[in-house]
């Protein structure tokens, strides 16, 4: 019954596909191909789920002989999902998926910006005709009352939320109260620690490859991803010549209305957001070493959409406040190592632990500093890419437990441990 009501609801999402990717690119600004991508893999996910409903294992010990201890996972009950406007489809994918797998039922709560989206995913799911009465719910609001509702109530007893680690520390604190199960996926400061070992910085044509990947990873959804590349650390051997490329990749990527298909980046998601990373961003020129592309508020656009083109920054000391902090728009910092201790100790240098890459064709060195590093999840020689197999969280402050891949159960669900006496004689 779960798994077919999760497949059903992935054919009702899929026969919408491109309505659904055309209202994520209205509601949110990111370009329509990146709309596209996300629904696929938001129907994607939701399908994996729907597989998994299937195979919830515990496992079964003989602790004494004669002794059966047996583990199962049982749903943990309510599950309330509070899910941010960056990728409102593949975020509540990987969270509702698991937790209906798993049997919980659910009260979705999406961010104000985002809210028409996911009532249309939350009506097609509606509209499946097994789904129980009660089972999933949905609540908006434009302020966090609901929200802070959701986190004190003891009628919820998992509540998951994605968003900054500022929001994540105080519903950890309230929910402290109720001792109810937290999943929290918060901020990040992903490094990209680029070694000049590789192919791939062999040769300037080499170079200039690897600037512009590193700039589309730091401009998705106008850098407004929690994994989007914000620092970008250089082997002083090749540092000039990084910085020169990506100078000239991030001023190449095309700023405008997210509908337009030639377009690199869409606006941020509204002048508010805008504002705030504006303002962060020219305190950042104010005290860096030097300002390598001042990016600003382009010419020329539709009044009342939030662009801002792409901004870097050379600086050398980590502890600098645009170094440690998150800074939720197309901004990079450019940063200097000159050996692996040293690339390990910058990049480790924050508070967060999100995610990271590292640039090498050395396979025994990008392993070693892959296990170095301090976060949920490390690539190599690529960035940002998340599948709905493969288990994501943060070390540290960038939250707890895990989403996607079967880990994502140990959220939704309690442990049992049940202990029976066979009676056998050992
Ligand atoms: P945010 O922290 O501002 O969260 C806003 C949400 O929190 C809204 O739904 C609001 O209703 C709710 N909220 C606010 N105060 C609350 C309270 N006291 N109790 C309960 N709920 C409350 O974050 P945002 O701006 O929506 O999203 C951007 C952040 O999300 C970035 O930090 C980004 O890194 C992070 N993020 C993380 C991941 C991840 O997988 N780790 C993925 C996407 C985004």
């Amino acid at each position: 019954m779960r798994q077919t009501v999760l497949l059903d609801w992935a054919r009702n999402l899929e026969a919408q596909a491109d309505d659904l990717a055309r209202l994520l690119t209205l509601e949110n600004g990111k370009v329509l191909a990146q709309s596209r991508g996300e629904i696929a893999g938001a129907i994607s996910e939701i399908r994996y789920y729907g597989g998994l409903a299937r195979h919830i294992p515990g496992h079964v010990l003989e602790v004494e002989p004669g002794v059966i201890s047996t583990m199962l996972r049982e749903p943990a009950g309510v599950a309330a999902l509070i899910i941010p406007w960056n990728a409102p489809a593949v975020l509540l994918a990987r969270a509702i998926g698991p937790a209906l797998a798993c049997g919980c039922t659910v009260v979705v709560k999406p961010a104000a910006q985002t809210t028409l989206l996911t009532a249309a995913f939350m009506r097609a799911l509606s509209d499946v005709p097994g789904l129980p009465p009660g089972v999933c719910n949905m609540v908006s609001e434009t302020g966090h009352a609901a929200s802070a509702r959701l986190v004190e109530s003891p009628l919820v007893d998992v509540l998951s939320f994605t968003g900054s680690t500022a929001t994540g520390k105080r519903i950890m604190a309230t929910a402290a109260e109720t001792m109810k199960k937290l999943s929290l996926e918060l901020g990040g400061k992903s490094c990209c620690v680029v070694f000049p070992d590789a192919d791939i910085t062999a040769t300037p044509a080499r170079i200039a490859t690897t600037a512009a990947r590193v700039a589309t990873a730091a401009t998705i959804i106008s850098g407004q991803q929690c994994t989007a590349a914000r620092r970008v650390l250089v082997h002083g051997s090749i540092y000039d010549a990084m910085k020169e490329h990506l100078r000239t990749a991030l001023a190449a990527i095309a700023v405008s209305d997210g509908m337009n298909p030639a377009m690199g980046m869409g606006p941020l998601i509204d002048t508010a957001a805008r504002a705030q990373v504006q303002g962060q961003v020219e305190r950042a020129f104010d005290l860096c070493d030097e300002v390598v592309l001042r990016g600003g508020v382009p010419d020329g656009l539709p009044v009342g959409g939030a662009f801002l083109t792409p901004s870097l920054v050379a600086h050398g000391d980590t502890s600098a406040f645009f170094c440690q902090e998150e800074i939720f728009g197309p901004f990079l910092v450019l940063e200097r190592f000159d050996d692996e201790a040293e690339a390990v100790a910058k990049a480790n240098h924050t508070v967060f632990g999100l995610s990271a890459s590292v640039w090498t064709t050395d396979g025994a060195r990008a392993l070693r500093i892959a296990r170095a590093l301090r976060n949920g999840t490390v690539w190599i020689n690529d960035h940002n890419r998340l599948f709905a197999e493969a288990e994501t969280g943060g070390y540290r402050q960038s939250g707890l437990g895990r989403l996607h891949g079967d880990d994502a159960f140990a959220d939704f669900t309690e442990l049992k441990h049940i202990c029976q006496n066979a009676g056998c004689v050992a």
